[in-house]
């Protein structure tokens, strides 16, 4: 499944910016997930449960967050929200639309801790 590799990206992520805050520990990551970025939630969530094995995040939480989707009208110009399978101008009904926000797949939150002092201070 596809959510795994996902994961796994995501678990790159995570200890990447873990690493660069001296920190040794993950306490929760939180995730947003736009309704056609062609991700189950639930799907990744249990791939999480193995990815994040013998990681920095592997007592952080899971926290997904999933945003309405947005299109911007080609013609008009208006922007709002439509519906996943109908993805037209909510001002005028035209289909040429740019995607504003809906495919997202993004690492919004990551608390950290056990942060190491690396201020120097020599005794
Ligand atoms: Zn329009």
């Amino acid at each position: 499944m596809h959510e795994m590799s996902i994961c796994q990206g995501l678990m790159d992520q995570v200890e990447r910016i873990a690493a660069e805050q001296n920190a040794s520990r993950v306490d929760s990551i939180v995730l947003s997930i736009g309704p056609l970025a062609g991700v189950e939630p639930d799907l990744l969530t249990r791939a999480y449960e193995v990815a994040r094995l013998n990681t920095v995040a592997e007592h952080a939480e899971l926290e997904i967050e999933t945003g309405p989707v947005v299109v911007e009208c080609r013609s008009c110009g208006a922007k709002g929200e439509a519906e996943v399978n109908r993805l037209l101008c909510p001002s005028c009904n035209n289909w040429q639309v740019n995607l504003v926000q809906g495919d997202e797949l993004l690492l919004l939150k990551l608390e950290v801790s056990g942060i190491a002092d690396v201020s120097g201070t020599a005794k």
